[in-house]
């Protein structure tokens, strides 16, 4: 190799800048339906159009100090954060990977899954589109190693691929939870959304990596999920005074609804409030009826039927989207504690990527010392 890796890890990280800014984009027209392609970066607020030296990722929140060029109204943080965060996952991965179909790989996923982090964070759903983007990249991961006889992707038992082996037995363990969930507690323990993206990561990490991604996405959300609520807690009555003061509004655009709801939702929030605005549970018919087609792919075979226009599929997927988006849509208004998951699964399979296997060994080790 001619060029010095540092080299292509400074490149990696100017690619996750720019692929970070095309998130943001993503982050905002996915989840509301707006086209990808037209019209051109704009303030959603002043209609403001971004000229190309106002479209340079991180550098240009930093020069324009985080304020909109047109209208002068505060950028929200994210748009800098999804950046650095992109940016700094696609040097991890360069560093960890080196110069293989590996790093691409895992560069496209981290993008779909940082995607679906932020926009689970805000809207309580996570798009199809980025669940199924990101098990295809997982599939077609494995499908290279397997052609090029990569021994880390060699077929299982001479036959089954490690990708589709991951996805059914990820996915079979979340749609259990549900249903766990629905006959124990009589409650949604597990969105689709998670039952989905839990398949994806079980296509591209190794098992025993994804499996750990659940757990520290357990931890990750037992940490974080605790802290943000203490925080909300004090801030709404901290900001209680302030309401009337017609501050409020101008704080309260769209892409800071999850704090802009928890705020408006009384500050009392007992445990009584929320089991009042408990959403109504899955029958658990359904719940069987939709985890099997995940676990079997189903929903993905009626999603590209209806991409070819094959008539049964295009009436089969009417049929399961309305249903869906009305849960999805159920979720959004649940009460100040609940929180998503799908944010901390996130965390957890870009930590699994690096410390999982470390991890795995050091549990082994203690076991087995453990044992003797
Ligand atoms: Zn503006």
């Amino acid at each position: 190799m001619g060029v010095p890796d540092p080299f292509w890890g400074v490149m990696a990280g100017v690619l996750g800048a720019v692929v970070g800014s095309f998130l943001n984009m993503l982050i905002w027209r996915l989840p509301r339906g707006e086209s990808l392609i037209s019209p051109g970066s704009h303030c959603p607020r002043c209609n403001y159009a971004l000229r190309a030296y106002d479209n340079i990722p991180l550098l240009s929140f930093l020069i324009l100090r985080g304020r909109c060029r047109g209208c002068g109204l505060p950028i929200p943080w994210r748009y800098f954060w999804v950046e650095v965060l992109t940016c700094g996952t696609f040097v991890a991965l360069f560093w960890r990977f080196g110069p293989t179909y590996h790093t691409v790989a895992y560069c496209l996923f981290a993008a779909a899954l940082i995607a679906a982090l932020f926009i689970d964070a805000e809207l309580f759903i996570i798009p199809d589109e980025l669940n199924t983007f990101a098990f295809l990249v997982g599939v077609g991961h494995d499908l290279w190693g397997i052609l090029t006889r990569d021994a880390q992707q060699a077929l299982l038992w001479g036959w089954l691929p490690r990708s589709l082996c991951g996805a059914v037995i990820c996915s079979t363990l979340f749609v259990l939870i549900q249903v766990v969930g629905l006959l124990l507690f009589r409650r949604d323990a597990m969105g689709d959304g998670d039952v989905k993206l839990a398949r994806a990561i079980g296509a591209l990490l190794p098992l025993g990596q994804a499996l750990v991604s659940f757990l520290l996405a357990i931890g990750a959300g037992a940490l974080i999920g605790g802290a943000l609520m203490i925080w909300r807690a004090s801030r709404e009555k901290s900001q209680a005074g302030s309401r009337e003061q017609g501050f409020e509004n101008r704080k309260q655009e769209p892409s800071e609804r999850l704090s802009s709801t928890s705020s408006v939702t009384p500050a009392s929030g007992s445990a009584d409030d929320s089991s009042q605005e408990e959403p109504e549970a899955t029958p658990l018919p359904t719940a069987l009826v939709t985890g099997a087609f995940y676990i079997a792919f189903i929903d993905l075979l009626i999603a590209f039927g209806a991409l070819l226009r094959i008539g049964p599929a295009v009436r089969l997927k009417q049929q399961l989207a309305p249903e869906m988006e009305e849960e999805e849509l159920d979720d959004f208004v649940a009460g100040p504690t609940h929180l998503p998951f799908g944010p901390y699964m996130v965390i957890g399979a870009l930590l699994a990527v690096f410390i999982g296997d470390p991890l795995i060994q050091w549990y082994l080790a203690w076991a087995g010392l453990a044992a003797k």
